[in-house]
C-alpha cells in the first residue's frame, strides 16, 4: 500500500466548515430522465432512476458503455440539471457544482506548467483568497492531502515525470484536499494497466476507509464495482434504466477471485445478459 498512514481526523477537522468533522453526503435521486437534443430529435439517456446513496455508502454504477452513466454523474455534480425528476444532497436540489462534491474522470487532466504540488493547491488557494482562509491552513490541507496519496516526495515533480497511476493520485489529491463529502468517479482507472489500476482499486478504498465520504463510482467492469463497492447498480443499455442493485457485505480486503465475489460475478454478468 503506498498510502502514508495519517489520521484523517487531523485534516477533516480542520478542512470542514466551521470545524466540525464532515460525514459523507446523502445523494437522492428521484425519477430522474433526462436526453440530449440530436439531430432535432430527443437522445433518451436516463430512464426514471430512482436512486438513494447513504451517507458513507460506496456505490458503484454498472451498465455498458454509452448507457447513461456518465451523464447521471453529471447531473449529481450538478454540471446541468436533470430533464424531468430531482438530484438532491443531504435534502438539498443539486443546482450547481460544489467543492463537496468532487468529480473524477478517466483522464486526470494535470496543468503541465504546473509542479505536482501545484496542481492540487489550484481549488484550495482560490477558494481559500475567498473565503479569507488563512495562507498556514491552506498550505496543511494540500500536503495532507499529497500524503494521503502517497505523493509527498513527487510534490515538486512536474506532471510530465509521472506514470498513469502518479497522475491519477494526483487527481484524487486535488479532488481530496475539498474535503468532500462526494466523490464521484467516471471510469478513473480505465486507462490504467492492469497490475495498477488493481492496486488504485485497493488504495481508493482505504481513502474511503480512512475518510467518511460517499462514493459514487461509475465502471464497465463488472470485478472493478464487486471488489470495490457496498453496493452495485446495474443498469440497461441506453436509456439507462436500473436493472437491479446487488448488496456487498464481503470484507476488505476483498480479492477477485473470493468465492463470494465469484458468484456475485455470475449473477451480474447474467444480468447484463453474459452466460457464463
Ligand atoms: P456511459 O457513461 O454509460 O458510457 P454517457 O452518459 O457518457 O454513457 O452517454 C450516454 C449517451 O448519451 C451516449 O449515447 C452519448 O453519446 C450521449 N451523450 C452524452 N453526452 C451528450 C451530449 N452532451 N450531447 C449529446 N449526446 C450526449
Amino acid at each position: 500500500m503506498v498510502i502514508a498512514a495519517v489520521n484523517p481526523n487531523d485534516v477533516l477537522e480542520d478542512a470542514s466548515e466551521g470545524g466540525a468533522p464532515r460525514t459523507g453526503a446523502r445523494i437522492d435521486i428521484r425519477h430522474v430522465s433526462h436526453g440530449f437534443a440530436l439531430r432535432g430529435e430527443t437522445l433518451p439517456v436516463l430512464d426514471d432512476v430512482t436512486l438513494t446513496v447513504q451517507p458513507g455508502e460506496f456505490v458503484a454504477l454498472l451498465g455498458p458503455s454509452g448507457c447513461g452513466k456518465s451523464t447521471l454523474l453529471r447531473l449529481v455534480a450538478g454540471l446541468e440539471p436533470p430533464g424531468k425528476g430531482s438530484v438532491e444532497a443531504d435534502g438539498h436540489v443539486i443546482g450547481a457544482p460544489d467543492p463537496s462534491r468532487v468529480l473524477v474522470f478517466q483522464d486526470p487532466t494535470l496543468f503541465p506548467w504546473r509542479t505536482v504540488r501545484e496542481n492540487v493547491a489550484l481549488g484550495p488557494q482560490a477558494q481559500g483568497a475567498r473565503r479569507g482562509k488563512g495562507a498556514v491552513e491552506v498550505e496543511a490541507r494540500i500536503d495532507a492531502a499529497l500524503e494521503r496519496v502517497g505523493l509527498t516526495e513527487f510534490a515538486h515533480a512536474w506532471p510530465h515525470q509521472l506514470s498513469g497511476g502518479m497522475a491519477q493520485r494526483v487527481a484524487l489529491a486535488r479532488g481530496l484536499v475539498n474535503d468532500p463529502a462526494l466523490l464521484a468517479l467516471d471510469e478513473p482507472f480505465g486507462k490504467l494497466d492492469s497490475l495498477t489500476r488493481m492496486r488504485m482499486q485497493g488504495e481508493l478504498v482505504a481513502l474511503w476507509q480512512r475518510a467518511r465520504f460517499s462514493v459514487l463510482f461509475v465502471t464497465h467492469d463488472v470485478e472493478e464495482a464487486l471488489v470495490m463497492a457496498t453496493r452495485v447498480v446495474v443498469f440497461s443499455g441506453r436509456p439507462a434504466r436500473i436493472i437491479s442493485e446487488v448488496r456487498n457485505e464481503a470484507p476488505y480486503p476483498r480479492h477477485r477471485d473470493d468465492i463470494a465475489l465469484v458468484e456475485l460475478r455470475k449473477g451480474v454478468l447474467a444480468q447484463l445478459g453474459i452466460e457464463v
